[in-house]
């Protein structure tokens, strides 16, 4: 099928960001001519209205995101044109970065909850990292006494991995189990989360690359893609199908190398069509270049098997 929307898109207001033609206006330039009928903005945000906002959210908050709705151009080329948002969810501390309240100022809302490398808001560190910062912090207490704990734990814990490993061992962690069960665990906390039950009650919402981990090694993501048990991931297909939740293609996941031949995405989006699942499309571009990407879709809703009724009415 070809893809005739793209919903999952970052322009300069997004920190992340660096394409000087990342704009609202080139953006929706380019998707005309790519054919879409349906385009959306969906800068990362975060509600001041909900504390626990790192560094970089605490700079990306509601107003400045609907700011781009300014930015949509009068003639948008016959498209239907939305300002949407992707917010964030922290596992670790059961925190949705937005308020359903708030959402409602939105036309939809993508919500990831792989983000694993905020590392102590959506995924703890693994079990061998931790066990090496525990023992950091005993060696850098015993060397200097007059530190308190805390300032000892500290100390250790501004240490990267990769120091970490030249200087403590530890059992490695199995990273593809670790990272494959945080993805279940963490889709199926944010499927009961009474906050994201009500915005998905009231406004369009799409699960961002869903049980796919972010910002890791390559080879990591891969593996722990492969590892998820078909069961695990049935049953939270079946919550977010129960919540009306959309499943996001997100084509920058997708390696679409051998004809996607090697893509546990594949496997996992088709375990989500046969659940009943309802999809958008979204291309997750930071650059005016990556909406092109967006024909890798056509492909991948030919392997999965998406036709236009498997869409969720935000991207029809
Ligand atoms: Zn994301
Ligand atoms: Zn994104």
């Amino acid at each position: 099928m070809k893809i005739t929307h793209d919903i999952h898109t970052h322009t300069l207001y997004s920190l992340c960001c660096y394409d000087p033609e990342a704009t609202v206006q080139a953006y929706v330039r380019r998707a005309a001519e790519l054919g879409h009928t349906v385009f959306g903005i969906s800068n990362h945000l975060w509600d001041e209205k909900v504390p626990g906002a790192n560094d970089w959210y605490q700079k990306q908050m509601i107003n400045y995101g609907l700011a781009a709705r300014d930015s949509v151009p009068a003639d948008t080329c016959g498209m239907r044109v939305m300002i949407g948002a992707e917010t964030e969810y922290y596992a670790m501390t059961d925190t949705l970065g937005m308020l359903a309240d708030t959402a409602q100022r939105f036309d939809y809302i993508l919500v990831p909850h792989s983000h694993v490398h905020m590392k102590g808001k959506v995924c703890p560190d693994p079990d061998d990292v931790q066990t090496r910062r525990a023992a950091m912090a005993r060696k850098i207490a015993e060397s200097m006494p007059y530190l308190s704990e805390a300032q000892a734990k500290k100390m250790a814990g501004t240490l990267s991995v990769t120091d970490l490993e030249a200087l403590v061992y530890a059992e490695p962690t199995d990273l593809a189990k670790f990272y494959s069960e945080q993805m279940i665990n963490s889709f199926e906390a944010l499927m009961n989360n009474p906050e994201f039950i009500k915005m998905a009650a009231r406004v369009p919402t799409s699960v961002a690359h869903p049980m796919h981990a972010c910002c890791i090694p390559r080879e990591q993501t891969v593996a722990a893609n492969w590892a998820l048990p078909e069961a695990d991931l049935r049953r939270c297909f079946e919550m977010a199908k129960k919540l009306g939740v959309g499943i996001e293609i997100n084509t920058s996941c997708f390696n679409p190398a051998d004809d996607y031949a090697n893509e546990a995405n594949i496997r996992t989006m088709k375990i989500a069509k046969d659940v009943g699942c309802k999809f958008t499309f979204g291309t997750d571009t930071h650059s005016l270049k990556g909406l092109d990407s967006i024909r890798k879709g056509d492909r991948i809703s030919e392997l999965v098997g998406i036709t236009e009724d498997d869409l969720l009415d935000v991207a029809k």
